[in-house]
């Protein structure tokens, strides 16, 4: 569903992202792992067409939807607003979404007053309302309590079950969560993809096979 040959995005001195490729096909489900700064989010902006300074070949085939680290809502318009903006369809479908990240109390509360775990869930509601074709998801669960992340795994596995042919590419610091939800992970390093493994279908993979990740991450 998306294609990356080459990327490059420099900042000033420092070259982020160097040359990277990577392919995300209809459907698949990749986690994206890699330490704070080694560009991740920078990634994810490339690949959601919003870097005109990055360089490389991107395609994307359909459209692309986006949860930011940082949720961006509009603090001067209502949840429900913000997770309807810009879609030119009734506000049901907002609402259903809502609904499906468990927020549909919230509809209503301006953006300033949502926790934080609140406002990723508002977030996550609006991207995927939009129903793209690739959604990409940058932190969306660092701020939610472990209940609620457990939660919100099966939520996004199951809208990746139910929306055949979704791509999905999930940026997380967890390891284990990078392989409970995804069939592929990838591991940024020095602006390139440093590891890569897929992850059969039986999730999650054994301990041994997180330990022996985790020691590669380390290195
Ligand atoms: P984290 O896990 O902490 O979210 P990350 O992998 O998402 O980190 P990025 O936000 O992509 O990291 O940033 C990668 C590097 O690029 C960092 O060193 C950051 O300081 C730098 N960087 C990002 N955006 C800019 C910018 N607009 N101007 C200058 N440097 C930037
Ligand atoms: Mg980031």
């Amino acid at each position: 569903v998306a294609s990356v040959c080459g990327l490059t995005r420099v900042f000033g001195e420092r070259t982020v992202i160097d040359g990277l490729d990577i392919d995300i096909e209809r459907g698949e489900f990749v986690a994206l792992l890699g330490r704070s700064g080694s560009g991740k989010s920078t990634l994810l902006r490339a690949l959601a067409g919003l870097d005109p300074e990055a360089s490389g070949a991107l395609t994307v085939d359909g459209t692309v939807a986006v949860a930011f680290q940082e949720p961006r809502l509009l603090p001067w318009k209502r949840v429900i607003d913000n997770v309807a903006l810009g879609l030119d369809r009734p506000k049901e479908a907002a609402y259903a979404a809502l609904e499906e990240v468990g927020l549909a109390g919230l509809a209503k509360a301006w953006p300033l007053t949502l926790s934080g775990g609140e406002a990723q869930r508002a977030s996550l509601a609006r991207a995927l309302v939009r129903e793209p074709d690739l959604l990409l998801l940058d932190e969306p669960f660092s701020a939610l309590d472990a209940l609620t992340r457990i939660t919100m795994h099966r939520l996004v596995l199951d809208l990746w079950t139910r929306h055949a042919g979704l791509g999905v590419l999930l940026v997380t610091h967890d390891v284990d969560e990078a392989l409970r939800l995804a069939d592929r992970v990838l591991v940024l390093g020095e602006g390139r993809i440093a590891y890569e493994t897929r992850v059969g279908v039986a999730r999650p993979r054994s301990t041994g096979d997180l330990v022996e990740l985790r020691a590669d991450l380390l290195e």
